[in-house]
């Protein structure tokens, strides 16, 4: 039987509601999808990210969902980004080249500790994804590295140019039969949003709004987070490169143009003012550690954003007929959001065909 095709209103075209107006629009649903700022410059979280989709290394944080959900998507990113630049005409610089994780030779035992603690989570049949590199096979990835001699490749990882996919993803939709409703805040409720001017009715509302959703999912809170983006022809890395560090994490993620996306900072506040001078200093002086051409790098943007976490820092899907709510995307928005729309197809499904029972 020929699945209903449903009015749907998206709520907050941040990351996850464009992605999911796009997937949702592209087999037959009517959306409209609602922001309270600009789909041009977004205000989101989205804006601030680094675009890494590293399930392995987030799994030393985070439990063994992340990484499920994780693996899922980058199953589905490569042949999306494909339709979503072809559709567009723009490219998002989507990456699947693997990341490279380092230590200084003092802090030798970081890495130790990291492949001990992946190892035990993946379990035996798994750890062929986490590979040592030696002092050669390090050179040979990253030529550049020359001040390490040891590190950690995690092959299967990807990152993504998040401006360049949040561009794509607002020309897709323009061109698109998606109502795009920006500079309007709504509030929602089951079947129904609510603008300045009034009520309006769907047959289903999915509240994407991150932070903006904070009074109706409980325990929703921000997590601070900034990144500093550096400039310079003279160091060149082929994929995200981490530093393990007792003190600090760092993260160089290199972009097109000499740029380097370096970050970030995870602080319990919900302060969005400019970047402190500490987290800079930290942040830059542990790009420097890693290569020592990066003193001369030009400053050429700092981001700051509070990503919406959960308490337990795991996303949510909840669903009640006419609404379904998907939050909580914490620092792994681009690491879920496919795995998080293919689930949100799969609940309109259950909500659609329950309809049909009862009518
Ligand atoms: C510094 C930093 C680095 C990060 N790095 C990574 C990374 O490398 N990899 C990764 O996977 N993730 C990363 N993230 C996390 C990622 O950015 C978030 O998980 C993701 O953006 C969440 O997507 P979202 O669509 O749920 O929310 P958001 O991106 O915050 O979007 C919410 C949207 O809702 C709109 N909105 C709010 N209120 C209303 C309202 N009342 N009415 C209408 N619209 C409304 C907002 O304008 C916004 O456009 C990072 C985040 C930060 C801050």
């Amino acid at each position: 039987m020929a699945e209903r095709k449903l009015s749907i209103a998206v709520a907050g075209a941040g990351l996850m509601g464009r992605l999911l107006a796009w997937r949702l629009s592209k087999v037959g649903h009517q959306i409209t999808l609602f922001d309270s700022g600009s789909l041009e410059k977004p205000a989101g979280a989205c804006q601030t990210a680094a675009g890494m989709i590293s399930p392995l290394s987030e799994l030393f944080h985070c439990p063994l969902p992340i990484y499920q959900l994780g693996m899922q998507s980058l199953q589905h990113w490569p042949h999306w980004v494909r339709q979503l630049e072809e559709l567009s005409g723009e490219s998002v610089d989507y990456r699947q080249k693997g990341s490279i994780l380092i230590a200084h030779p003092q802090d030798r035992s970081e890495l130790l500790q990291f492949q001990q603690e992946l190892n035990a989570k993946l379990g035996p049949d798994n750890r062929d994804q986490l590979q040592w590199l030696d002092n050669s096979s390090l050179h040979n990835l990253e030529p550049e590295l020359d001040r390490f001699d040891q590190g950690l490749f995690l092959a299967s990882e990807a990152d993504i140019d998040n401006r360049k996919l949040l561009s794509a993803l607002h020309k897709a939709l323009s061109q698109s039969n998606v109502q795009l409703r920006e500079n309007t805040p709504v509030d929602c409720g089951p079947e129904r949003i609510k603008t300045d001017s009034g009520d309006e009715s769907f047959d289903l509302v999915i509240d994407t709004r991150g932070l903006g959703a904070r009074d109706q999912i409980k325990g929703l809170r921000g997590v601070r987070g900034e990144v500093v983006v550096v400039e310079t022809p003279e160091v060149k890395l082929n994929r995200p490169v981490r530093l393990l560090h007792p003190r600090y994490q760092l993260y160089a993620v290199p972009r097109a143009n000499n740029q380097t996306v370096i970050g970030a900072t995870e602080i319990e506040s919900e302060d969005m003012s400019p970047i402190s001078l500490r987290s800079t200093m930290e942040l830059s002086s542990a790009l420097y550690s890693i290569h020592p051409a990066f003193a001369e790098a030009r400053v050429i943007e700092t981001r700051v954003n509070c990503r919406p976490a959960t308490m337990d820092n795991l996303p949510v899907l909840e669903s009640e007929p006419g609404l379904i709510r998907i939050n909580g995307l914490f620092r792994h928005g681009y690491l879920l959001a496919p795995a998080l729309v293919l689930r949100a197809e799969t609940e309109i499904s259950r909500l659609t065909q329950a309809t049909e029972q009862v009518t």
